[in-house]
């Protein structure tokens, strides 16, 4: 038969414990909110950038459709100085320029329509980019709700919880109570209350000395591991 105290602080420590699991829950969600904010930004990044890419293309070509244009004015000029020159030879220079630029110009619609390839393939791309991006975000999106729910669920949970620990506290005795808080505030982890099995401490598995193992299995007053300082008890 389990003392009164004890059964009391076993009972004390179970809902501190349930206590500290929902602090840790709760201390973990912001980590994880800007986690998945972080990722939301990161594939917009990812797009903005293959967006910008394809702009780059499209400015390309429209530089090769302003030089062809340019090309062309120059041609018809050189055509009209031809007309106007006298001389044989000038005008034999005229043609070899104009020949020139028309090669210059077949040049580069080829490669405009290279480019023009290019974005083609590429927007095909960039829209199956942007709707796996937008469902991805929507994913992401719905998770940090879901998140931000629980957090607020965990909340109320904590509220309760914490008011369990302190109506459980009040049944306590004072000096146990504060026992068990000091304890706790001194231990590197939990539990605080720990059996003692075939004279081992299962908080730190030493043995403890004769003298507070006869004072545990008596059972009438509190008693700590003489290594680690926890609460012991005997579960017989
Ligand atoms: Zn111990």
């Amino acid at each position: 038969m389990v003392a009164e105290w004890l059964q009391k602080l076993l009972i004390l420590q179970d809902r501190d414990s349930s206590c500290d699991g929902i602090k840790q829950q709760l201390a973990r969600i912001p980590d994880q909110i800007a986690a998945e904010e972080a990722n939301i930004r990161e594939i917009a990044e990812a797009l903005k950038e293959k967006e910008n890419a394809m702009k780059h293309l499209e400015v390309k070509r429209l530089d090769i459709e302003g030089e062809v244009e340019q090309t062309e004015a120059t041609i018809i000029k050189y055509k009209t100085q031809q007309m106007q020159v006298k001389k044989n030879e000038e005008y034999t220079a005229l043609e070899n320029e104009i020949k020139n630029l028309q090669a210059k110009i077949s040049e580069m619609e080829d490669e405009e329509l290279l480019l023009l390839e290019e974005i083609d393939q590429r927007s095909v791309i960039l829209n199956r980019d942007r709707d796996s991006i937008t469902s991805q975000k929507h994913t992401l999106e719905a998770h940090i709700e879901l998140l931000k729910k629980n957090y607020a669920a965990s909340q109320s949970e904590l509220e309760a919880a914490k008011g369990a620990v302190v109506e459980c506290g009040q049944e306590l005795d004072a000096g146990v109570l504060q026992q068990y808080q000091y304890v706790k505030s001194q231990v590197k982890r939990p539990p605080v209350v720990v059996p003692l099995v075939e004279n081992k401490c299962q908080g730190c598995h030493l043995k403890v000395s004769g003298e507070v193992e006869t004072d545990v299995r008596r059972g009438r007053e509190l008693t700590r591991c003489d290594s680690c300082g926890r609460i012991l008890y005997y579960d017989r």
